[in-house]
């Protein structure tokens, strides 16, 4: 199963989002990230990190 942490992406947070698909992978890490990190709207620059960091 695809997963991303918030230390992977370079945030001091113990938070790691699973997800069947990459898309709900985004949506778990954007609900946990808006309300945690204080991001209103995600970055293509944190977009793409997210991206490069799944583990699949
Ligand atoms: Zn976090």
């Amino acid at each position: 199963m695809p997963s991303v942490s918030c230390k992977d992406v370079g945030l001091d947070c113990s938070f790691e989002a699973h997800g069947t698909t990459n898309q709900e992978l985004m949506r778990k890490f954007i609900d946990h990230a808006e309300p945690a990190h204080d991001m209103h709207y995600l970055s293509a620059d944190i977009i793409y990190r997210v991206q490069k960091a799944i583990k699949k």
